[in-house]
Order: structure tokens, then C-alpha cells, then sequence
């Protein structure tokens, strides 16, 4: 049989096992997405279910696409009919066929943090909340914490009880909640939180959706919320066949309320569940593997689980050493130019990072050695400013209520409409209780109102009117160059002196954008962009253009894999990221990331590190990450001890192995910024006898470096051991 050809004996107990609870639980690389694609094709083909009826949610839409190609190329027919995609998306597809039962319209606008920061603010503002007390960011991330907690306001102080300022943040989430459905607009978890409260408040919705998904399949489960789980549990518990894959070793999205305990307790919750675990590893070579499980066994809190490999042991891990940040990005141009003209393409690399804006240092160095990239990070390109600008037409246009899409527009070009005539026509909107839009179109007849004010915004009412209609006659591609063109945009936007030209290119990108959609989707409404738009993350931005480097965060790399994976940025305080070195809950969610990013490579792996990074305006010094000193020297090429730093003894050139033999890279000389200044005449090595102002003599242990500053570990006699940053004035060489 096709379907279990090509999968392992586990794997085929998995796919053949269709109906009850069901759990594979496995480590990185095993199988697992590709598992459920097969028990996807397998209950297409063999067990005759229909695809409307099954339900498939993946960690990205990308992920989903592709899930659908491989089933296809099965030669399994109707593979769109299954409902495929993120949560987001497949919740935000069924609150538009029942929004109205939820007090909101199926055009409801979807809204990005930008709007999302907007709306609080005015709530805040409208509760007079100090913003120096507390700030909007704050507010949106208690409140956000709240929504995938499935905590309603109306709960919220019962259930917040231990928050200073609980009653405040009950109330603008209260508020928020208000405004956001006089909007007729929802916020990302929102798409979450409206649902459950869709299939709570209507059972017969909800039981039409209990029947409708004989199978429920969900790959990344470690990475659900509660929220998540709650939607999940009422759909799935009525022909009860679930199956959920993840790893609890690769849960990283804990800051947004992912919640470990859901792939832990998965047996409790869905009893008779069964559970299959894989246990091959197809993805890596040993050296790489082995690496990898030997860091996150460092963790306490895991289930633990063996994975082997019959790939070979391949490479030795490969650490990079570098100088200087910029040297880091340098270096990997290098090994990747050099292993490129000995075979490699481009596409076969990936070099990822634990913060953002690590990306900048790294483009530069690509760019300067010509290697071609893609930086994959999420919804950027909608977020620019010109793209948010005509986007507020196009809300507009399909959400006349959308009260943030209209401020945003109504000023879009500027059009001379001052803080008065706001409030004016805001005064008039609320005594003929309309919105915004339409007091614009009804202009003429506001008696406070000049003349030329009449005129501009029923104008301005009739351009958003336009684009309606050309959306409905002329598609959706008219309606965008339209919203362009004729609002007087573009005309504003190339007198700015601010790149009009690049801004004129990224509306035209926009453009194409919109007439791909239309060209490639079902549904090419309006309102079907702005949502495709609004739910793009991550890695659905990677193109289909194999010729490049990717360059992305650790947490777009989920489930993805490379032939070569750099990891850049290995410092204490960067990855472990500071803020982890205190809590253990949250150093053992840095190693998952670690040991995410290290199981992404397939056949080599760089761990790459800088002595010295430039960050917040500052250069400092760096220490290695633990992580590195976690990957026991038999799988590296590396035998250095790692968590020593001797001040002075940087060499300037760094030498380290690679898969073309032994190479010597320049590195720029260690900068002076870089020595410390209260000691600069002094260095100490490990052993050295010194004096020290207040303990007496002692001898050096170790010398290392905190927050930039040299940091000595020294042993005094009678006093034990001691740590200290060496001032000149205080301690000198025996
Ligand atoms: P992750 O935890 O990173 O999401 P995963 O467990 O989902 O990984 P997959 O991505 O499904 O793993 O598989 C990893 C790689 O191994 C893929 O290239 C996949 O095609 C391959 N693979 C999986 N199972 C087999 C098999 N039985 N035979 C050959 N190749 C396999
Ligand atoms: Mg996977």
C-alpha cells in the first residue's frame, strides 16, 4: 500500500490507528508531521472519510499548504475541502459564518498590534489610566494573557486576584472588549476567545461542528494554550478520535501561553488515549543528535525520550568563535561562500537567532560577501507604514464601523481635517447615532461644519464607497489601485522626502500581492485579503525562491530543516537571554530553544558565538553560552575550554574546523573599547598569585566576565572563594 510505504512500523501503528484519543509523542526530527500527513491521506483513502470532515491544524499556514501538496500527490483528490490551517485561520473561517450570533458582522476587521496599541491607548485615556503608571504594553499583554487563558472580564478580577492593579486592568479589558465590538473588529485572540464563545453560547453551533470533524489532528500540540485546548476538547469530544503529535522538549512559546501541561496531561483529559512514540530520527546525523539530546537532558522538567539515528555520525559539530559581532556574519558569509563553491546551494543554509534584531549585523556581512537571503520575520511588510495606510481604506471599505481603520484613513493623505472637525463630526455621528463613515457621506448637512470641510469629507466618504463597488464589480486587484490612486495616496505620498520611491514600489508589491490572491484564491473578496493578510506569520513569508540563505528567529524555524543550520549569537545574557538566568522555568525554556534550533540541521551545525557584540549602543564583552559548554567536546571540533577568558590573550585570528578541512579565518583585532579600563594595565590568567587589598593573598581560579566587565574567581586563604571585578586600586599580582 502506498500510504504506509516509506513510514516505520511505529509510524505505521500511528496511521493506521484512526479511531479514539490518540498521542504520538516524539523527539525532533522523528516523523512526526510527516506522520500525520500520511493518516490524513490514509483516512482519505481508506477509511472513506470525506475531506470537509476532517479538521488538520498546523503551527503555519505554509505548513498547511504543504501538508496539502504531499497529500495531493498521493493522487488523493479534493484535498482543499479539508479544513487545513492555523488556529487562527480555521477559527477566523468559522466566526464568519456565525458572527452575527456573536454581535459582530462577517466583515469584521481582523486587528494587528499596531491597532490593537491604538484602541488601548484610547481606552486608557477614556479611564484617565497614567500611562507612566502602567503602560498600554502592559495592559495589552495582561489582557492578551487573560484571552488565552479563556478568562473573560467579567472574570477577571476573581481570577487576577493577586495583580496590583487587577481593578484597572478588569476594567479597560472590559472597555477594550467594548470597543473593539462597536468596531466590529477583533484582535488575534480574539479569533480564539470569540470562538469558544461562539460554540459555548450556541450549542447547536457547536454540535454542528462536533459532527461535522470525524478526525481532529493537531501537529506542534505542545505549543496549544488553554484557550486552545478548551476549542479543541468541544469539537473533539464528539466522535472523540483526536490525535495530537508534539514534543515536549520543543515547547517555546510559553510567553504566549502555551501550555506544557496540554501535551503532558493529554492522557488525563482524553482517557483511553493511547500513545506511540517514535523513536528514529530521519533527520540528523549523530554527532548532531547526540548534541543536541545532551543539552536538553540538562533540563529537569521533561519526560525524556531516546532518539537514535541510523544516518551516520557525520560532522562534528562545528563552534565558531568570533571576535566581534560583525565578525560572526563575516565568517558565516565565508564558510557558506566556500562550501558553496564545493557544491552547496544557497538554499541549503539557514542561519537562525534568538532575538530580532540579531538580523541586522548578520544581513549586513550577507550583503557585503554577495550571498543572496531572505529574512523571514513575519507580517513585517504589512506592517509598513504605506501598506497599514491603504489597508485602513480597503477595512474601511468592506467595515464602515472600524473606527481605527477610519482615523487612520481620513488622514492618509493629510487632507487639512484638524482636532475640531474631528470632534464635530464625532459629536454628529454620536447624536444620529452613526459611525464616522457615514456622518463623512451625510456631511453636507452638519451645520457646524465650513463649506470646504462638507466638501473634503464627503469626498473623502465617497472614495471609500468607491472602493466597495470596484471591489464587487471589477475584483480585487481594481479596488486596491484604486484605493491607490484616486484617495490622492500616491499623489501626497511622492512629494514626501522620506524614500517616496521605495514606498511607491512596496504599493506596487501590494498591488501583485492582491492580484496573485485573486488569481489563486476561492474566495477573492475584500474582506478574504484583509483576512489572509492580517493572519501571514513567520515562516508563511518564506517564498518558494530556492536560491537563497534564510535568515529567522528560532521560533520561525519550528518544524523546519536544513542542511546546514548556523546558530549565531551564542552568549550568556543574548541566548540564554538575560532575563532566563534567574528563573529556572524560564533557562529551561531557552535550552528548548536551543535544542530546537540545533535539531533544525540535517548534516551540519554551527554554533556559532562573538567575544564582543554591540548592543544598545554599547560593545561588550561576552561570555559563551552554557549552552555550548552543555555539547559534551566528543561531538565538536572544539576542544578549548570554553567559560575561561584571559584578558589580552585574544589572538587575532580564530581557527576552527570545517567540513573543507582546517581554516583560518581574519579576524579584526580585539577592539580597545573591549579591555577593561579600571585594570587595564593588569591581565590575570588562571593560577596567577595575587594580592588583594582586603582578603590578602589569593590565586586566580577562573576568569570570566560579567555584563562586560572582567570578573576574577579567586581563592583566599581562610576565606573561601570569591568573585570580583579587579580595580587596580584594590588588588595586584603577587
Ligand atoms: P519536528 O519535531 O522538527 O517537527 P518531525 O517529528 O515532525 O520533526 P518530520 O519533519 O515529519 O519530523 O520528519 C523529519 C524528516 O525525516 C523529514 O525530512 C521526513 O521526510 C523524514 N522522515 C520521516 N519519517 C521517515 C521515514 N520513515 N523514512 C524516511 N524519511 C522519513
Ligand atoms: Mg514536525
Amino acid at each position: 500500500m502506498d500510504i504506509l510505504s516509506g513510514l516505520n512500523d511505529m509510524q505505521q501503528e500511528a496511521v493506521k490507528t484512526v479511531s479514539g484519543p490518540l498521542l504520538i509523542l516524539a523527539g525532533a526530527g522523528s516523523g512526526k508531521t510527516r506522520t500525520v500527513i500520511h493518516r490524513i491521506a490514509y483516512l482519505m483513502t481508506e477509511c472513506g472519510v470525506a475531506p470537509w470532515r476532517i479538521l488538520a491544524l498546523t503551527f503555519t499556514n505554509k505548513a498547511a499548504g504543504e501538508m496539502r501538496e504531499r497529500i495531493d500527490s498521493f493522487g488523493i483528490e479534493n484535498t482543499n475541502e479539508i479544513w487545513m490551517g492555523t488556529f487562527h485561520s480555521i477559527f477566523a473561517r468559522i466566526l464568519r459564518r456565525h458572527a452575527e450570533y456573536i454581535g459582530f458582522t462577517s466583515d469584521y476587521s481582523i486587528y494587528d498590534e499596531t491597532d490593537k496599541k491604538n484602541l488601548i491607548k484610547e481606552v486608557m485615556a477614556s479611564l484617565s489610566m497614567n500611562e507612566k503608571v502602567i503602560s498600554p504594553d502592559t495592559v495589552m499583554n495582561l489582557i492578551s494573557d487573560a484571552k488565552n487563558n479563556a478568562v473573560f472580564p467579567s472574570d477577571y478580577e476573581k481570577e487576577y486576584g493577586f495583580y496590583t492593579f487587577k481593578r484597572d486592568i478588569a476594567k479597560a479589558y472590559d472597555v477594550y472588549q467594548k470597543k473593539l465590538a462597536e468596531n466590529n473588529a477583533m484582535d488575534f485572540d480574539d479569533l480564539l476567545l470569540n470562538a469558544y464563545r461562539l460554540f459555548t453560547e450556541n450549542p447547536s453551533i457547536a454540535d454542528s461542528y462536533r459532527d461535522r470533524f470525524l478526525h481532529v489532528l493537531i501537529d506542534e500540540y505542545q505549543d496549544t494554550n488553554r484557550l486552545q485546548y478548551e476549542i479543541v476538547s468541544i469539537i473533539a469530544k464528539g466522535h472523540n478520535n483526536i490525535c495530537v503529535v508534539g514534543d515536549d522538549d520543543q515547547s517555546i512559546y510559553g510567553w504566549r501561553g502555551a501550555d506544557i501541561r496540554n501535551i503532558l496531561g493529554f492522557e488525563e483529559d482524553f482517557p483511553d488515549a493511547k500513545v506511540i512514540r517514535l523513536e528514529q530520527n530521519y533527520r540528523s546525523t549523530s554527532n548532531i543528535l547526540d548534541a543536541a539530546n545532551a543539552v536538553i537532558s540538562n533540563n529537569k522538567n521533561r519526560k525524556g525520550k531516546e532518539l537514535w539515528t541510523a544516518l551516520g555520525s557525520g560532522e562534528k559539530v562545528h563552534i565558531l568563535r568570533n571576535n566581534r559581532d560583525t565578525d560572526e556574519g563575516d565568517n558565516i558569509a565565508s564558510i557558506i561562500k566556500e562550501l558553496v563553491s564545493k557544491g552547496a546551494r544557497y538554499a541549503d543554509f539557514a542561519v537562525l537567532y534568538r532575538i530580532n534584531s540579531q538580523s541586522r549585523v548578520l544581513e549586513e556581512s550577507l550583503l557585503r560577501a554577495s550571498v543572496p537571503y531572505q529574512i523571514v520575520r513575519g507580517t513585517r511588510f504589512y506592517e509598513r507604514q504605506e501598506i497599514k495606510d491603504i489597508m485602513a481604506y480597503l477595512k474601511l471599505a468592506v467595515n464602515p464601523k472600524d473606527e481605527i481603520a477610519f482615523e487612520r484613513a481620513l488622514v492618509s493623505p493629510r487632507r487639512g481635517i484638524g482636532p475640531s472637525t474631528m470632534e464635530k463630526l464625532a459629536d454628529y455621528a454620536a447624536f444620529k447615532g452613526i459611525s464616522r463613515l457615514e456622518a463623512c457621506s451625510r456631511a453636507m448637512s452638519v451645520p457646524t461644519l465650513s463649506g470646504s470641510v462638507q466638501a473634503k469629507l464627503s469626498e473623502f466618504a465617497h472614495i471609500v464607497e468607491s472602493i466597495a463597488v470596484t471591489a464587487a464589480s471589477e475584483g480585487l486587484e481594481a479596488a486596491v489601485k484604486y484605493a491607490i490612486n484616486e484617495s490622492g495616496y500616491k499623489e501626497a505620498l511622492m512629494k514626501r522626502p522620506d524614500d517616496p520611491e521605495g514606498r511607491v514600489r512596496n504599493l506596487e508589491e501590494f498591488v501583485s500581492a492582491a492580484a496573485d490572491f485573486e488569481a489563486s484564491s476561492e474566495d477573492s473578496s475584500l474582506s478574504a485579503f484583509l483576512e489572509n493578510a492580517a493572519l501571514i506569520a513567520g515562516a508563511d513569508t518564506i517564498s518558494d525562491n530556492d536560491g537563497q540563505v534564510l535568515l529567522m528567529s528560532i521560533h520561525n524555524s519550528k518544524g523546519l530543516e536544513f542542511n546546514t543550520v548556523f546558530v549565531a549569537g551564542m552568549e550568556e545574557g543574548l541566548f540564554p537571554l538575560s532575563r532566563a538566568l534567574e528563573e529556572e522555568s524560564e533557562l529551561e525554556e531557552e535550552r528548548r530553544l536551543c535544542y530546537v534550533a540545533m535539531t533544525r540541521a540535517e548534516r551540519r551545525l554551527y554554533l556559532s558565538y562573538a567575544e564582543t557584540r554591540r548592543q544598545y549602543g554599547a560593545t561588550r564583552a561576552s561570555e559563551p553560552s552554557r549552552f555550548i559548554s552543555e555539547v559534551p567536546e566528543e561531538y565538536t571540533d572544539d576542544a578549548r575550554p570554553l567559560r575561561t577568558w584571559r584578558p589580552g590573550s585574544s589572538g587575532s585570528r580564530a581557527q576552527f574546523t570545517s567540513s573543507f578541512g582546517t581554516a583560518n579565518y581574519k579576524m579584526a583585532a580585539r577592539p580597545d573599547e573591549k579591555k577593561n579600563t579600571s585594570c587595564s594595565e593588569q591581565t590575570f590568567s588562571p593560577g596567577d598569585k595575587i594580592i588583594h587589598s582586603a582578603w590578602g593573598a589569593g590565586t586566580v581560579v577562573e576568569v570570566g566576565i560579567l555584563n562586560g566587565d572582567v570578573l576574577i574567581t579567586a581563592a583566599f586563604a581562610g576565606l573561601g572563594i570569591k568573585k570580583f571585578i579587579p580595580d587596580a586600586s584594590r588588588v595586584k599580582k603577587a
